[in-house]
């Protein structure tokens, strides 16, 4: 039996409201309210302040697809009678714009953490009691203590990350394009760097187990996108297994089921995130774990009194605005402020590949298993101006409850990221389609497409066929 007793303070101890185990989105949003409502908080990280998101997630990667698209807009400028040439890319400006804006952000958010008295220890820290987390042989006491340690690009059995081998870590600093790119998972890692990757010119082909890209997302989605992946040359293997695989000084030959062999210079590893947890000491100390997740309630308790957790090592969506959301639900939990708990249907979903796929609420399938009886609707973004403005393809599809609320919005387009905005309001508010055909949207704006979609919900389609 673990031994799961308190430990009392002695003189050497520090000891808070509040103890975090780890600095990324989910343990900082923590830290900061936790402090703008009067806790003191000690906040332990062993890396830097922001955690994966900050260094080698969202800012980074959002900022190579940001050099990916004017390297697309400089490529196809003629069809705006634009005349430009790209010269090519040079992955060292990149790399200095993209740690540019996570430099900038990093500052930010240190000065943040620091002008809210947020007592910050940097070092590795384990959970050893309910109330105490040992750090390099100091112990930090807390009435209450948040695990946030998040997680790490996985692989699979027998296939090591190293030389040519690569996870998303390693990918977001090559120095080089490469010419030919394996990519391992079409989940959203996996299509992002493709995206990037075949933009920058290199021949890329996905490699996806489950009969399609994106499979977490509305089949719908996974369409559009496949579409345009094959319009943009991207190559993609869907339902495909990889048996092995093997790098020489030259480059890595990947083995299918099927028996194929694909060449390349790099295999990109993009099989999912597993959650950090075997060395921080949780499940010796008690906690209640499954396949090295923390297991919580929905109020993100763990099983030891006093005990939470949240982000990537809860089970559900690994994004970083559920563990801003979870962290800003713990502090005020534990101040006593009994917040609602979150939504997970609720939480939006963007995948920032060229084209974008944006997503809030349930898929058709999951609508189907919850209400039985569903409508749905398709609206292809060539009845929308600005989108046609913008030379972009994709639809907006809404999931309805027969007679009832939108439960689902799934689009597929250029900048659809930015409509995610108002489809998790239509959402989360449990919105009529009649509720948001009445709504006034901008002309000419891709919103627009989404209050078009609405009103053809609700029977009075006026740009669409049909
Ligand atoms: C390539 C990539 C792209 C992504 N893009 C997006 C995106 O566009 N949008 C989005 O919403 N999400 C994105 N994500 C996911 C997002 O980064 C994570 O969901 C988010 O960072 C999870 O936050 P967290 O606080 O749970 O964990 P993390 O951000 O991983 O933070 C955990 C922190 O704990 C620290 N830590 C671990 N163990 C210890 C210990 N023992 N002692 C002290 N400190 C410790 C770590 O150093 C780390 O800083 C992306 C992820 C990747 C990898």
């Amino acid at each position: 039996m673990p031994d799961t007793s308190v430990i009392t303070n002695s003189s050497r101890d520090t000891s808070a409201d509040l103890v975090i185990l780890g600095g990324g989105s989910g343990g900082y949003a923590c830290a900061l309210r936790a402090a703008q409502l009067g806790l003191t908080v000690v906040l332990v990280e062993k890396d830097k302040l922001g955690g994966t998101c900050l260094h080698r997630g969202c800012i980074p990667t959002k900022a190579l697809l940001q050099a990916a698209e004017v390297a697309d807009t400089a490529r196809h400028s003629l069809q705006f009678g634009v005349k430009t040439a790209l010269d090519g890319i040079d992955m060292a400006g990149v790399n200095k714009y993209k740690d540019g804006v996570v430099a900038k952000m990093f500052k930010g958010l240190q000065g943040l953490v620091s002008s809210r008295g947020i007592d910050y220890v940097e070092g590795t820290g384990r959970f050893v009691a309910p109330n105490a987390v040992d750090v390099d042989g100091q112990r930090y006491t807390g009435r209450h203590v948040v695990l946030a340690t998040g997680s790490y690009a996985r692989t699979l059995p027998g296939l090591e990350i190293g030389g040519r081998f690569i996870t998303s870590d390693q990918a977001l600093n090559l120095d080089y394009v490469p010419d030919r790119v394996v990519v391992l998972g079409g989940g959203v890692i996996g299509v992002e760097f493709a995206s990037v990757w075949r933009s920058f010119g290199a021949e890329v082909t996905v490699v996806e187990a489950l009969p399609r890209l994106v499979p977490a997302e509305d089949d719908f989605c996974s369409k559009q996108l496949e579409r345009a992946f094959r319009r943009r040359g991207i190559m993609f293997k869907t339902a495909a297994r990889v048996t092995g695989a093997t790098q020489s000084e030259s480059g890595v030959t990947v083995s299918l089921e099927s028996g194929e062999q694909l060449e390349a210079d790099l295999l990109l590893v993009a099989v999912g995130r597993g959650p950090n947890t075997a060395e921080a000491g949780y499940s010796e100390a008690g906690v209640r774990m499954e396949r090295g997740f923390v297991l919580t309630d929905d109020r993100l308790h763990t099983n030891l009194a006093g005990v939470y957790a949240l982000g990537d090592i809860v089970p559900g969506f690994q994004l970083a605005h559920r563990g801003f959301a979870q962290g800003i639900f713990l502090a005020e939990e534990i101040a006593g402020r009994k917040p609602s708990t979150i939504d997970e249907d609720g939480i939006p979903r963007v995948t920032y590949c060229e084209p974008q796929v944006a997503s809030v609420g349930l898929t058709e399938a999951q609508a189907r298993q919850r209400y039985g009886e569903v409508e749905t609707i398709t609206y292809d973004l060539a009845g929308n101006g600005k989108s046609v403005i913008l030379q972009t393809r994709g639809a907006i599809k809404l999931v309805r409850a027969t007679n009832g609320p939108v439960v689902g919005v799934h689009m597929v387009g250029d900048r659809v990221g930015e409509l995610v905005g108002e489809a998790q309001l239509i959402v989360n508010w449990e919105a009529y389609p009649d509720d948001v055909a009445a709504l006034v949207h901008a002309h000419p704006t891709q919103n627009e497409a989404l209050g078009e979609a609405h009103l053809a919900l609700a029977g009075k389609p006026l740009h669409a066929h049909g």
